[in-house]
């Protein structure tokens, strides 16, 4: 994705010190947004590849416990079976399955 500028939205953006870009075509300077780490993906492997937490850890050069953290921390904002039922069974009958 490029980086266009927020109030022309052309792309003659030059730097500007740290994160802020001036924008060559309408003279305004704007701060971008952080980038940031890449999500762990602890949990697929945990979730989809039914990998054990030593696995993973031995995988990742982390020990089993911490792996289990960093999996639980993952995995709280997603919804459990229930709230996805929940959530599945408002919709019209042909989207449920
Ligand atoms: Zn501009």
């Amino acid at each position: 994705m490029k980086l266009v500028c927020r109030f022309c939205s052309k792309d003659s953006l030059i730097n500007w010190g740290g994160r802020r870009k001036f924008c060559t075509n309408c003279k305004h300077s704007f701060r971008t947004k952080v980038k940031g780490r890449k999500p762990a993906r602890n949990r697929e492997m945990y979730l989809l590849d039914r990998s054990t937490y030593r696995r993973i850890g031995k995988k990742k050069k982390y020990s089993a416990v911490t792996i289990m953290e960093k999996v639980h921390k993952e995995i709280t904002p997603l919804l459990t079976p229930l709230d996805y039922l929940k959530k599945t069974s408002n919709l019209p009958p042909a989207f449920s399955f």
